[in-house]
């Protein structure tokens, strides 16, 4: 029972450390837990009081009596409520389903699930506890979405690019092929009114979707042919989703749509000449190695994928505001880990990679970058013209990308490529 009519408990003095504005003072000083809560313990009521010069000292003594005697006054109804039961309304927990597109525990995506759902027992105390599903268990994994949506889960874990049959512009909040870093859109998400449009785009569904975890730039990809030219991409039968698959169809390749379980096959009897998938990590524990020769960079398609959590709007209403901040807190927390994980876990499954398995590290030419990234611009612009929720991302994204890549260029990209 977080309402103001809370009972009030015993208000206790006592001290605490302090360093004058000027550095000169240090020392303890009395401060007062002015209105705790004895029945819920709640921290979030202490009330620092500030130092003040000795000067001043004499004012907060006053101020100090005045509050012991106003808490006294209240603790005789604070008291006796304690024991009634109704002060343990707290502790009553509540029980979320989240349900995923990932198999149970699949490295870096269903353990940033698990990790997401983890922290939220844990920062709650054990008050809100959230069950994780992998694909299949509760719903499949493309049903996801309406699962969240109806109720049946209170939250989702996937991408958003999973839902464009739905929102046309849920891709933009994955990744864009030639726009921003995992570290740039996470500005964009927080401070660059990113998370504004998101929450925008998924409020006619009843959905909230947050960030959950970034894979960082991806690979271009596993290939049985060279790629020399923009000519070699003309017929190039490759399995590449999303915005772009339909970048690679405009340059006169030929994407493919494979569930992953069949790519391995596919790309090893010549069905597809290509795959993408998602950087070292992944494609190291899939074995893709073992049925292409070449490993070409960069992930132009996917210069730094989001993933999401969803999470069905009245479920989240109903909860207490600490619990909500609970949620929101954890999700962003799981954005840095997740991200984090990839990072470190890439550079040493690329290592594997060449040094063990002698995987060939290919760049694509830069002239068929300068081609793929005009044809990206095109795919863009076009779906922007095509939906009014997808204009509107776009300029908030692109906007944001124009005033950010200037300091990318001489800030870290520079550094990085003179380290
Ligand atoms: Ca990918």
């Amino acid at each position: 029972d977080m309402s103001p009519s809370s009972p009030i408990g015993v208000a206790t003095t006592y001290k605490v450390p302090f360093t004058s504005e000027d550095g000169l003072n240090s020392g303890l000083i009395d401060t007062v837990r002015a209105t705790p809560d004895t029945c819920t313990d709640d921290f979030s009521r202490l009330t620092i009081l500030p130092y003040l010069s000795p000067m001043k000292q004499p004012y907060l003594l006053v101020f100090l009596a005045l509050l012991s005697l106003l808490t006294a006054c209240s603790q005789q109804t604070g008291t006796a409520d304690c024991g009634n039961g109704e002060a343990t309304a707290s502790a009553e927990t509540i029980e979320w389903k989240m349900v995923t597109t990932w198999p149970r525990d699949f490295p870096g995506l269903g353990t940033g699930a698990n990790y997401l759902a983890k922290i939220i027992g844990e920062m709650s105390g054990g008050r809100l506890t959230v069950k994780v599903y992998g694909g299949n268990e509760l719903v499949p994994p493309f049903e996801v979405f309406d699962a969240v949506q109806r109720g049946t889960a209170e939250m989702g874990h996937g991408g958003a690019y999973y839902w464009k049959g739905k929102i046309p512009a849920s891709p933009f909040f994955s990744t864009v092929p030639f726009g921003l870093t995992g570290a740039e859109l996470n500005g964009w998400f927080y401070h660059g009114g990113g998370l504004d449009v998101y929450h925008e785009a998924y409020e006619p569904f009843g959905v909230i979707p947050y960030p959950i975890g970034n894979s960082g730039t991806q690979m271009g990809g596993w290939f049985n042919k060279e790629i020399n030219s923009v000519n070699d991409l003309q017929g190039l039968k490759m399995r590449i989703p999303g915005f772009g698959g339909e970048v690679l169809k405009k340059v006169g390749g030929t994407p493919v749509n494979i569930p992953g379980a069949e790519l391995f096959t596919a790309l090893q009897n010549g069905t597809i000449d290509a795959t993408e998938w998602v950087g070292p990590m992944n494609d190291l524990a899939f074995g893709l190695f073992r049925a292409a020769r070449y490993y070409y960079y960069p992930g132009w398609h996917e210069p730094g994928t989001a993933l999401e959590a969803i999470i069905n709007r009245e479920a989240f209403n109903a909860l207490p505001a600490d619990l909500q901040s609970i949620v929101v807190i954890a999700c962003k927390a799981s954005n840095m880990d997740m991200y984090a994980d990839f990072e470190a876990r890439n550079g040493e499954a690329l290592k594997t990679l060449v040094e063990e398995h002698g995987v060939e590290l290919r760049p694509f030419p830069d002239e068929v970058l300068a081609e793929l990234k005009r044809a990206s611009r095109e795919i863009i612009e076009e779906q922007a013209r095509a939906d009014e929720m997808s204009a509107k991302v776009w300029a908030s994204l692109s906007s944001y990308m124009e005033r950010v890549k200037g300091s990318t260029a001489i800030g870290s990209q520079y550094f990085v490529n003179r380290r």
